[in-house]
């Protein structure tokens, strides 16, 4: 897996969807345990207190443990937050512990508080105790409060995970315009560069529309790859494990490197 392109900078993406279960969390570890295993090195900042991409890493996000929120409301830095996923060698997470739930509320009276992440990720580029990450992806909670907002500031590209389901395109002009308004007032480097289509079942009328109406609309942005719906897929996390790892010869496995390798053989832009 040599021929696996590495990014002259590091690449920052923030995995959106203001929709709860349209395989943001899923989309972020395996994309980025895919990359790990083709050789990049990559950071997942889990910023959903629920921690589900924490677990799925394999990353303790008990209570007492130091995470994201240490970063964002604390100044500590991300380079002592960090640890390498068990099974991934390469694969690298900042856990979410459930003190993040109430820093939605305590950012609201912080100094430059959508800009927390972002000075925290600058500081970690610059960082001499850590070699330097190829990927970073953020998972986001499934609302647009402080915490999403600043994953928008913080991030250079924006990866929206689409399900192929009936409400699926609904949501999706609010969330562009969002991601719009943004970039106008907050970053203006942010781009919404990548869509993935997920939980596709090709034996479904359904699922083609919605992936042909995608393309219609998004035909650059869309990758090729699409992610079936798959056991193997939402097993995984139980074993806090990555379908990467878990069991990488499953559909599920496969289409996520596929996607992985398009996203790094596309290149930012
Ligand atoms: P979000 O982070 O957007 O809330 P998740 O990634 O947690 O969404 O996914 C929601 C649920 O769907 C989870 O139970 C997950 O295991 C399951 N899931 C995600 N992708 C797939 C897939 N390709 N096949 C089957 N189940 C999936
Ligand atoms: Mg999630």
């Amino acid at each position: 897996n040599a021929e696996f392109p590495l990014p002259a900078e590091t690449r920052i993406f923030t995995i959106s969807n203001q929709k709860g279960g349209v395989g943001k969390t899923t989309t972020t570890v395996n994309v980025a345990a895919a990359m790990a295993t083709m050789g990049a090195r990559v950071l997942v900042i889990d910023l959903d207190p629920q921690g589900n991409a924490s677990t799925a890493l394999g990353i303790d996000h008990r209570g007492d443990v130091a995470g994201i929120y240490e970063a964002i409301l604390d100044d500590q830095p991300i380079s002592e937050l960090i640890s390498e996923s068990p099974d991934v060698p390469g694969l690298w997470g900042v856990p979410a512990t459930l003190d993040l739930a109430g820093a939605e509320v305590e950012l609201v009276n912080v100094d430059h508080r959508e800009y927390r992440l972002r000075r925290a990720i600058a500081a970690l580029l610059v960082d001499e105790s850590v070699d330097r990450f190829d990927y970073i992806f953020i998972d986001c909670p499934p609302s647009l409060g402080l915490l999403t907002v600043n994953a928008f500031v913080a991030a250079r590209e924006v990866l929206i995970p689409i399900q192929c389901e009936y409400y699926a395109l609904e949501g999706l002009s609010q969330l562009i315009s969002n991601v719009n308004r943004l970039s106008e007032h907050l970053n203006p480097d942010l781009r919404l560069t990548t869509i993935l289509l997920t939980m596709y079942d090709g034996r479904t009328n359904l699922s083609q529309q919605v992936a042909a109406e995608v393309r219609k609309h998004f035909s650059a942005e869309t990758l090729g790859a699409v992610i079936p719906r798959s056991i193997r897929v939402s097993e995984a996390p139980s074993y806090g494990q990555t379908v990467i790892s878990y069991d990488p010869n499953s559909s599920g496995a496969i289409s996520y490197r596929e996607a992985a390798l398009e996203i790094g053989t596309r290149g930012a832009r």
